[in-house]
C-alpha cells in the first residue's frame, strides 16, 4: 500500500510539521557524527525549496522526561544550518506559547528546529494533550524518521492523528520501505536470510515471519546456541536462554530444513581478546563457550549467499567486537557484498549488523543498510506500523 510522499503534496506557504531522526551523538556540545542530519537534507530541501515553512521535531538520547542540556537539539540545528547554508532557527521547547510564536514568525522556506521531544515524558506515552499541542504547529504532517516508525509516540502517532491536513512520508522512509518491502515481500529467488545477534527472544517473531518468505534462513550469533540446545546438540558453557527452549523447539519443528544451524563454532573460554580458542564441530564441548560460527559454517553460509538473488541480514553471527570472533561476521558481510556485486539485492537491518558492515568498509557495496535497527527488525515480523497506516495513501 504505497504512501504519499512530500513530493505528492503542496507545501507552499504551509506550516509543515516534520518528525525527523536527529538522534545523533553529541560530545561537548558538538555533533560527532552528522550522518542522520545529512540524510534528512533531501526531504528538508524539497520542502523549503517549494516555500514550505518547516518545523522539525526529533528526540535525542534518553533524557527520560527531564530537561537535560546534554541532550539538547541545538547542536543538531547548528549542523543543519551549515549543511543548508542558511539560517536555521531553534527554540528551546517543543510545545507551548514560545514555540507557537516562533512558528508564526516563519516565512516561506524557513526552518525551525524544536527542542528534544523527550524532555517531556508525554512524548513516549503518546499523551493526548501533548499530541494536541504538537499538532497545533502544522498544517501538513511529514514523518521521515524510520528509526522510531515502529513506536506509537506523540510525534509519530498522537499528533498526526489530531491533524486534518495531508499526512505523508519523507524520502528516507520511502526508501526504507521500498527496499525492505521488496526484499521481504517480493524477492527474486533464491532468497536467503541470515539471522544472528544476541537473543532468540528478541527475534522470534521476525524469524517466524521470515521463514514463510525465505528459501533458507541461516542462523548464527549467540542466539544459535539456544536453538542448538533445543535441537538436542551440546552447547557446553555457551549462553543459552533456558526459558526459551520450548519456544525454540516449536520453531525448529515448524521450520523444517529451511532453518540452518551452524555445523561448527569457534569457541573460547571467556569473551575477551587473547582467550584460548578452539573449533567445535556439531555440538560445543564442555568447558567451552561459542563466540562465532566456525570455518565449515562460513564455507557453507557464504556459498548459499553467493548463490542468492536476494539477501536479508539481521544480527552479527559472532561477537564481532572482540577479535578473533569477528571472522564469521566479516565473512558474511563480504559474501553479501560479493553477491550484490553480481546483481543480488541485499538489505541489512539491525543496528549492530549495520555497524559491522560499516566496519568492514562495505556500506556502499550492499544495496541498502537500514537506518532503523529496531524498526527494520519490526518490519521483518510482517506486522504493519500504526504510524504509517494512519498516513495518506497514494
Ligand atoms: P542487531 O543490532 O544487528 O539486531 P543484536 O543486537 O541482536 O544485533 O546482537 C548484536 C550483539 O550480539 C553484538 O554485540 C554481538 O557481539 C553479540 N553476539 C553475536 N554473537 C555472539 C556470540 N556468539 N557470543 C556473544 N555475543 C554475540
Ligand atoms: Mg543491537
Amino acid at each position: 500500500m504505497a504512501k504519499k510522499t512530500v513530493a505528492d503534496i503542496d507545501v507552499a506557504g504551509k506550516r509543515v510539521l516534520m518528525r525527523v531522526d536527529f538522534n545523533v551523538p553529541v560530545k561537548n556540545g558538538k555533533v560527532t557524527d552528522d550522518t542522520r542530519i545529512v540524510e534528512a537534507v533531501p526531504t528538508i530541501k524539497n520542502i523549503t525549496d517549494r516555500g514550505g515553512r518547516l518545523v522539525l521535531m526529533s528526540h535525542l538520547g534518553r533524557p527520560k522526561g527531564e530537561r537535560t542540556p546534554e541532550y539538547s537539539l541545538k547542536p543538531a540545528a547548528d549542523v543543519l544550518s551549515a549543511l543548508l547554508g542558511k539560517d536555521v532557527r531553534f527554540v528551546d521547547d517543543c510545545i507551548g506559547e514560545k514555540v507557537e510564536k516562533a512558528v508564526t514568525e516563519l516565512k516561506d522556506g524557513d526552518v525551525l528546529v524544536l527542542e528534544n521531544l523527550r524532555f517531556y515524558k508525554q512524548e513516549e506515552k503518546n499523551d493526548e494533550e501533548f499530541s494536541k499541542k504538537l499538532a497545533k504547529l502544522g498544517d501538513v504532517y511529514v514523518n521521515d524518521a524510520f528509526g522510531t516508525a515502529h513506536r506509537n509516540h506523540a510525534s509519530t502517532y498522537g499528533a498526526p492523528m489530531q491533524m486534518t491536513g495531508p499526512k505523508v512520508i519523507g524520502f528516507l522512509i520511502e526508501r526504507e520501505l521500498k527496499y525492505l518491502d521488496e526484499a521481504v515481500n517480493n524477492p527474486e529467488r533464491p532468497f536467503i536470510g541470515i539471522m544472528g545477534g544476541a537473543k532468540v527472544s528478541d527475534k522470534i517473531e521476525a524469524i517466524d515471519n521470515l521463514l514463510t518468505k525465505v528459501d533458507k534462513l541461516l542462523i548464527g550469533g549467540r542466539m544459535a546456541y539456544t536453538l542448538m540446545k533445543a535441537a538436542g546438540r551440546r552447547t557446553g558453557g555457551s549462553w543459552v536462554e533456558e526459558d526459551k527452549l520450548d519456544l525454540a523447539r516449536n520453531l525448529l519443528k515448524q521450520a523444517g530444513d529451511k532453518l540452518v544451524l551452524p555445523p561448527d563454532n569457534v569457541c573460547g573460554k571467556e569473551l575477551e581478546e587473547g582467550t584460548p580458542t578452539t573449533v567445535c564441530e556439531g555440538g560445543i564441548d564442555d568447558d567451552w563457550k561459542g563466540f562465532d560460527i566456525g570455518p565449515k559454517t562460513i564455507e557453507q553460509y557464504t556459498a548459499e549467499i553467493k548463490n542468492a538473488k536476494t539477501v536479508i541480514w539481521n544480527g552479527p553471527v559472532g561477537a564481532f567486537e572482540i577479535k578473533p570472533f569477528d571472522k564469521g561476521t566479516m565473512a558474511i558481510a563480504h559474501a553479501i557484498a560479493d553477491a550484490t556485486g553480481k546483481g543480488a539485492t541485499s538489505v541489512i537491518g539491525g543496528g549492530d549488523s549495520a555497524a559491522a558492515v560499516q566496519e568492514a568498509g562495505l556500506k556502499d557495496k550492499v544495496t541498502h543498510v537500514s537506518t532503523g535497527g529496531g524498526a527494520s527488525l519490526e518490519f521483518m515480523t510482517g506486522k504493519p506500523f500504526d504510524t504509517l497506516e494512519i498516513l495518506d495513501r497514494k
